[in-house]
């Protein structure tokens, strides 16, 4: 694959600030409490990493790998449980922990498939809030950035499997992805 290009959008210093603000929020909220933090693979690797370094509370983390069909930049609707939970979530306090919300069909499906397992609580945390092509009716409960529209990379994200080790995040031209 040829090189794409990108423009930096976050830099590292900004997402550090938003999640240590994140962190404050839920340390708040979940005071004398006992967190389990399910990080979706493979987006949220890093940000579930300097989320949780970030955290007061006593956390556990445990791990769902999700796909959906489509195309890379545009999500089909279908989602795929590719791996599983290995904690049982019954009666716990849990923070869904992803990198993106874009469509929020990826988010949707686990939300309620984690919800028929009855945790005491369940929340949802994303580092990024993509709006403008929400689908489905779903907010996260602590955003670190919100944005309207493009396709980012780096900080975990990936453009073909490419890019996620990039401290900072970027914007990737239009005309590079297939968006339309
Ligand atoms: P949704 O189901 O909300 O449409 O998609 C969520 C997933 O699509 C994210 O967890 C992420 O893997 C991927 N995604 C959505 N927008 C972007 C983006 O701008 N950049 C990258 N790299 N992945 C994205
Ligand atoms: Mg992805």
């Amino acid at each position: 694959m040829t090189e794409v290009h990108m423009d930096l959008l976050f830099s590292r210093e900004r997402i550090a600030t938003e999640i240590a603000r994140l962190a404050g929020r839920i340390d708040e909220e979940y005071a004398g409490r006992e967190i389990l933090l399910v990080s979706v693979l493979k987006g949220s690797l890093l940000f579930t990493a300097d989320l949780l370094r970030a955290l007061k509370t006593p956390a556990a983390v445990d791990f769902v790998r999700l796909a959906s069909y489509g195309s890379d930049t545009q999500s089909s609707g279908i989602v795929e449980f590719r791996y599983n939970l290995e904690t049982p979530i019954r009666n716990r306090d849990v923070i869904i922990v992803e990198d993106i919300v874009d469509s929020g069909y990826t988010l949707e499906a686990l939300y309620n498939k984690l919800l028929m397992q009855e945790p005491r609580s369940l929340k949802i945390c994303t580092l990024i809030d993509k709006r403008a092509r929400r689908e489905v009716a779903i907010e996260a409960d602590y955003v670190g950035i919100s944005m309207e529209d493009g396709f980012i990379v780096g900080y975990g994200l990936d453009f073909d499997e490419k890019y996620r080790q990039l401290a900072d995040i970027y914007l990737v031209k239009p005309e590079e992805t297939s968006l339309p």
